[in-house]
């Protein structure tokens, strides 16, 4: 049975502070003259209120957000990249020196550098040759200062979602935070596991306007959990930590969701179509299947495939040295022109 007691799981200092009190947190309605937060009162050089500071809870954006994925505006936390909200997660919940996250290799690489960066421990639990997670592993791996399992579906680097009845077996048996990293939930088919808030209060879901909705740039990271969970990281995020300007551009792109409907659409014919050229391709000992805006491309000798590509100015993401990776290089599914000169330059091979 889980015993998951988010009270019991919380830094006990984290639970006790009072959060940074702003001048929009202690006044937030309407008035003429507002001079309660040392602004510049004249504006600023471009026609745009920007001599204010924006709304440090994101309203009218997470409403927006909360149509376009079904999750209420209360289960939402709005963040600079989801690596902020990965962040976020260790402060919340992880003694520095004293606690520890289970992370399953390969997998994406920040969940790492988050963890050192707090001073957290991290258990490895090697993926089984098929890309799933190590159940019986992980659940040995169960202890009190055990806080977080980062799990990712569609996997980075490996293409592949996890077994729903998996992720299943992880939320009803880790007695801590169970995050699932959906950045490329866009390009597949499995359901966003945002639909099983309800069901499981340890569920914490990350998403990221940084792939499908062709915005990195802006950086924009999604969480969505209980909303215990998400007022507790609205209590130690900084207070204004998404600018006016990206609130604006980030409300403004969310209005064209057919657009990345089409962007999704065309990426996923071209995974179809890379898919099938590499694969009669001699040098491509194996395509792994994806779920994801990218291959993971398995060769004789991956480092002379990368190097070969950059002599052709193109540049791909080795992944060789990441365990169960051998020989692999991970490919993200360009434009058709880039695709087709991937595909020449291979050829020469
Ligand atoms: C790209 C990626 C992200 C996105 O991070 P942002 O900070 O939102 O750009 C998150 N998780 C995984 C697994 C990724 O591959």
């Amino acid at each position: 049975m889980n015993k998951f007691n988010l009270g019991d799981l919380l830094r006990s200092n984290i639970r006790a502070m009072k959060p940074y009190s702003s001048a929009r947190d202690e006044y937030s309605g309407e008035a003429k003259i507002f001079i309660d937060a040392n602004e510049n009162p004249y504006g600023s050089e471009y026609n745009n209120p920007y001599n204010r500071y924006p709304d440090p809870y994101q309203l009218q954006l997470k409403e927006k957000i909360s149509s376009i994925k079904g999750v209420p505006v209360e289960n939402i936390f709005l963040g600079n990249g989801s690596d902020e909200a990965i962040d976020l997660l260790f402060k919340a919940f992880c003694y520095p020196y004293k606690d520890k996250v289970t992370l399953t290799p390969p997998t994406y690489g920040m969940y790492e550098v988050s963890a050192e960066t707090n001073g957290t421990e991290t258990i490895k639990i090697l993926q089984t040759a098929d890309f799933q997670p190590d159940v019986a592993k992980i659940k040995a791996s169960i202890s009190p200062e055990n806080k977080i399992l980062f799990l990712c579906s569609p996997n980075n680097p490996t293409g592949n979602c996890i077994e729903e009845s998996i992720i299943v077996d992880m939320l009803e048996s880790f007695p801590g935070i169970v995050v699932v990293d959906e950045a490329y939930v866009d390009f597949t088919s499995a359901a966003s596991w945002t639909k099983k808030l309800d069901q499981y209060p340890n569920l914490v879901v990350l998403q990221t306007l940084s792939k499908a909705w062709g915005l990195a740039n802006l950086r924009l990271g999604m969480m969505f959990a209980s909303k215990e969970i998400i007022s507790i990281i609205n209590k130690i995020k900084l207070p204004y930590n998404l600018s006016g300007l990206t609130q604006e551009v980030v409300s403004k792109a969310l209005d064209a969701e057919d657009k990345k409907n089409e962007y999704v659409q065309n990426i996923l014919n071209e995974r179809t179509r890379m898919v099938k050229e590499l694969n009669e391709l001699e040098i491509v000992q194996h395509i792994y299947p994806t779920d994801a805006n990218f291959i993971l491309a398995k060769f004789p000798n991956a480092r002379e495939v990368y190097v070969h590509l950059l002599k052709h100015n193109i540049v791909v993401r080795d992944r060789s040295s990441q365990p169960l990776c051998e020989g692999c290089l991970r490919i993200t599914i360009g434009t058709k022109q880039e695709n087709d000169a991937l595909i020449e330059a291979v050829k020469e091979l």
